[in-house]
């Protein structure tokens, strides 16, 4: 197993890791923990996000070559975490394609294959399961460093161990993760305790808009940018909102609209299971899971949610 990517990593001395924009803890861990093993091997790493890490990430240990600028040389190969598909990488994906072979490792059901060498597994709990496997093959010693970031990835990308990616190979490596020196009470207190007052606040003006339809199976909430200026708030501090629309009993559909600018909006979706999200994110040119997955829509507010509210058609 792994057998390409070993060949690719002992042909090669200098690599890019990136991931996707709005990072999450899956994203930001996984190409972290790849970083960190790829320095312990010896060889030249770059990391790339477009966005900076959000604050409840901050704690994690990071690699040297964190950048958020392209650099603009060519590189042995292109390792592209956590991304459903190359784009999800940032608007600037295009010239990263043209500096190396891509290496896709994802566990998105939508994964649309884009890279030179394919790690995709739709049953792994998160990318930083895949990782830690790869990790393994290539005899990485996983330091506390490392430990972090993967058992970080896999906190959140489970919602805590409780979504139903959560396999009990979840829990055999955050085991072993916390053998290494983890504790998860500092995790959970840097991850979920850390928020600014100006979360509370747009926390508050967002759940004053929300709507639901179908009965209560579907409730949608929306923040405008006037919200955030209003509160001081920012997007990396609205994450999480839409998963607390879940607690609703008899609910099926959670929707967040946050307006990125004019009559441009990012959806994002959660299911508690009886619908698949990721196909109506898809049929919006977005994807993700099936309990979990975005979408850009253009077009007026209430033209936005109307959209989104028929697609669901509960
Ligand atoms: P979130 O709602 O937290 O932004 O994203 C939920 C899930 O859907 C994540 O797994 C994310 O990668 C995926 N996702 C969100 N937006 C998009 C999108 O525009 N395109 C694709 N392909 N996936 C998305
Ligand atoms: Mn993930």
């Amino acid at each position: 197993m792994f057998q390409k990517i070993r060949e690719l990593l002992a042909g090669g001395q200098d690599f890019l890791v990136t991931t996707h924009v709005d990072p999450d803890g899956d994203a930001v861990g996984s190409a972290f923990a790849l970083a960190l093993a790829l320095e312990q091997l010896g060889k030249g790493v770059t990391v790339y996000t477009k966005d900076t890490v959000p604050y409840r990430y901050r704690f994690l240990p990071e690699p040297q070559g964190l950048v958020h600028e392209i650099p603009s040389r060519r590189f042995d190969a292109v390792f592209a975490v956590d991304c459903g598909d190359f784009s999800r990488v940032g608007k600037d994906h295009e010239k990263l394609k043209d500096m190396g072979l891509i290496v896709n490792i994802d566990h998105h059901d939508t994964n649309e294959a884009f890279g030179f060498l394919n790690i995709v597994d739709q049953r792994a709990s998160s990318t930083a399961e895949i990782i830690y496997l790869i990790l393994k093959a290539l005899e990485v010693k996983i330091d506390v460093n490392i430990a972090m970031n993967i058992y970080t990835a896999i906190l959140t990308d489970t919602g805590s161990f409780r979504y139903d990616n959560t396999n009990s190979r979840a829990f055999v490596i955050c085991e072993e993760m916390v053998q290494a020196g983890v504790v998860p009470s500092r995790v959970a207190a840097e991850v979920y305790e850390s928020h600014p007052r100006e979360r509370f606040d747009l926390l508050c003006q967002a759940l004053a808009t929300m709507e639901t339809h179908y009965g209560n199976s579907l409730a949608i909430i929306v923040i405008t940018q006037e919200m955030f200026s209003q509160t001081g708030g920012s997007r990396e501090q609205s994450e999480g909102f839409v998963e607390l629309l879940k607690e609703m009993r008899g609910l099926e559909v959670a929707v967040l609209v946050r307006q990125i600018e004019g009559t441009r909006y990012k959806i994002s979706m959660r299911s508690k299971g009886a619908v698949d999200v990721a196909s109506i994110a898809n049929r919006f040119g977005g994807g993700g899971h099936k309990k979990a997955a975005g979408c850009v829509i253009e077009g007026g507010i209430d033209e936005v949610k109307k959209k989104i509210v028929e697609a669901a058609a509960l």
